[in-house]
């Protein structure tokens, strides 16, 4: 489990986004009372579920900036002892990590800190630089500190060798302890947090988010963030209700006071009174009662009403949430991302690793459908920290197969690994984001290589494995005949899908009202790539997060699409639509939408048509509910 620095914030200003009539609630023991009265935000609801808990606001991870400032000659050795106390008390307290660590966690896991002793005792890299930097520059002892270990993380973020490159994330937060304690700021790790924390934040990288304490924290809720960001998933995979996007919130948030996280209507209540938890506990109730009716559906096939059977599947992003898929009635798995394997370890997983997870997907999957994607790194699912070189437009970067191409040792190593576990049972193997031919015919012949040296090595392996590509740009989309002729299979991506053919940011909240699946040019994509996959005999799914959106799976019944893969919680209501859908409506509603000129009137008439159609399955929710997410 990874430490981040958790703040304790003094707002002064009170800007108020929505003060209710509402008494405010009395004085509450413990808790700290804010000098203005409850506030609700709205931001993107992106895991529903309700949750009363406490706030901890947690720093940027970016490396804070120190900006230089000169001391005078005859202060020089006050800022060396400054230094030098500063790095005794971040000694010290790595010392009983380190202890703590290997106690707790065994120690492997303890290493990491034997990694910042060192670091901190190392003359020629670190000290005697630090020390040579005040002296000569006549700078204080915070920026020589931060200056001296950046350009050591800059020069381990270069190497080619990923020991060094997963050593930057040391580095830095080596740098955030030795600036708290020169700048003053309060050191509180999480492992300080309560139960029923709300982690609030401007941010989130997935890694952080798939590392916090699950025990502990109940809820996220960031500034900013998108819809199918990957923090969003990563909060749907944990079954914890998240909202993204509620702008100022960390400025109006307290340390340690009592917040609502309504992941289903997109709220953030801030310093709730009475009435409002009481409204909130009700809600929960309501809400846990209609899952518990929902999982009385997991037995059930989801057939439509016109007798047409949708293979239902899930999406993981850890092994063990192959059981959640299948105890919500999903039938295998139809996307696990593999790079959360890479992102929740600090060091790249070796082959063995790589195989431990993929055998035991095998073995919990039992012979159902499992669909293994090749790592996805890049883009927001790599902190800019790690990059090699940080990039001005990420998403349209170093990412994905693009990546793995460029780092072959760490590509070569993960497809061993998936084909050694291909001997137990049936898999298929998925490459992401491929965006031209090429690309994709190297990495199956990266694939032949890695099954060449298993056979060598008298190594068991699936000879006849399928090989399929996520679709999940439009020049794919466009070309689909021409790589429905090599792949095995498709799986379109609707969350990169719809960000690379609307010119949408998915993370950005500031453009979420442009981002819609439903944009009768998304349709036409999806349509001309089901056509493809039909006529060339390459069967087709959809794993982005619109097939679990009730008001766009449908859409995607209609184009012809009958595998759905969509995140564990989101099957039950899935199924539950399509039992109450027949197909020739679904089909109906399609050809409409997709005449359209615009997305508005697309999504209008879609909403409209299937709330008329299947009633039961949309009432009780609230109005600006997401139906699927
Ligand atoms: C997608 O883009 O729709 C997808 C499933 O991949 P990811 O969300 O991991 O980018
Ligand atoms: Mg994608």
């Amino acid at each position: 489990m990874r430490a981040y620095p958790i703040r304790v914030k003094h707002t002064t200003q009170s800007p108020i986004i929505h003060t209710p009539k509402r008494p405010r609630r009395g004085s509450r023991p413990l808790i700290p009372l804010r000098s203005w009265p409850m506030q609700v935000l709205q931001g993107i609801p992106v895991s529903s579920g309700v949750v009363i808990g406490r706030v901890a606001v947690l720093d940027d991870i970016a490396s804070p900036r120190i900006p230089r400032r000169a001391i005078a000659s005859g202060d020089v050795e006050s800022e060396i002892a400054r230094f030098e106390s500063a790095r005794a008390s971040s000694v010290a307290e790595l010392n009983t990590l380190h202890t703590e660590a290997q106690e707790e966690l065994g120690p492997e896991a303890a290493k990491i800190f034997l990694f910042h002793i060192g670091a901190l005792s190392d003359k020629r890299a670190v000290t005697d630089p630090i020390h040579e930097k005040i002296r000569t520059d006549l700078v204080t002892a915070e920026y020589a500190t931060w200056r001296i270990l950046h350009e050591l993380a800059q020069k381990f973020a270069s190497k080619s060798d990923t020991t060094f490159r997963t050593k930057v994330s040391d580095l830095t937060d080596l740098q955030h302890r030795m600036l708290r304690h020169l700048v003053g700021a309060k050191l509180d790790e999480p492992k300080r947090l309560e139960h029923d924390t709300v982690i609030v934040s401007r941010d989130l990288t997935p890694s952080q988010t798939a590392a916090f304490d699950r025990d502990r924290i109940v809820a996220f809720a960031t500034d900013l963030g998108g819809r199918t960001s990957h923090t969003a998933i990563v909060s749907r995979a944990l079954g914890l209700p998240a909202v993204v996007g509620c702008s100022r919130l960390t400025k109006l948030a307290e340390e340690g006071e009592t917040i609502i996280v309504d992941g289903t209507r997109g709220k953030v209540i801030l310093d709730p009174d009475d009435a409002t938890i009481a409204e909130y506990r009700d809600l929960d109730v309501a809400a846990k009662a209609r899952i518990e009716a929902l999982s009385k559906l997991a037995e059930l096939p989801a057939v439509t009403t016109d007798g047409v059977e949708i293979e239902l599947l899930g999406n993981i992003e850890f092994p063990d949430e192959l059981i959640k898929v299948l105890a919500a009635g999903g039938t295998g798995v139809g996307l696990y991302r593999t790079e959360f394997l890479y992102l929740t370890s600090n060091h790249a997983p070796t082959e063995e690793e790589h195989y431990q997870a993929y055998a035991e997907c095998v073995k919990l999957a039992g012979g159902r459908p499992l669909t293994i994607r090749t790592m996805d790194l890049g883009a927001d699912k790599y902190t800019q920290m790690q990059a090699e070189t940080p990039e001005r437009n990420p998403f349209l970067g170093l990412r994905s197969i693009r990546y793995c191409l460029q780092n072959l040792p760490m590509f070569k190593a993960q497809l061993r690994a998936l084909l050694r576990a291909s001997a137990h049972g049936p898999m298929r193997v998925m490459f992401p984001l491929v965006t031209n031919i090429g690309e994709f015919r190297q990495a199956r012949m990266i694939l032949r290589d890695a099954m060449e040296d298993l056979e060598d090595q008298g190594l068991a392996y699936d000879r006849n494995i399928p090989v399929g590509m996520m679709v999940e740009v439009p020049s794919v989309a466009l070309m689909a005949p021409t790589f429905a002729r090599e792949a095995d299979f498709f799986s379109v991506g609707t969350n990169d899908l719809v960000q690379y053919t609307l010119a949408v940011d998915r993370t950005n909240e500031r453009v979420a009202n442009l981002y819609t699946p439903a944009h009768p040019a998304v349709l036409r994509l999806v349509r001309d790539v089901v056509r493809a996959s039909g006529r060339y005999e390459c069967p087709v799914s959809c794993c982005g997060e619109a097939a679990g959106d009730l008001d766009f799976a449908p859409l995607l019944l209609g184009l012809g699409v009958r595998t759905l893969s969509v995140t564990p919680s989101g099957i039950p209501p899935l199924k539950r639509l399509i039992r109450a859908l027949s197909l020739t409506d679904c089909e109906r509603i399609v050809k409409r939408a997709i005449a359209f000129d615009s997305e508005s009137q697309a999504a209008d008439y879609t909403r409209d048509h299937l709330r008329r159609l299947a009633p039961e399955v949309f009432d009780g929710r609230a109005v600006d509910e997401p139906t699927g997410l």
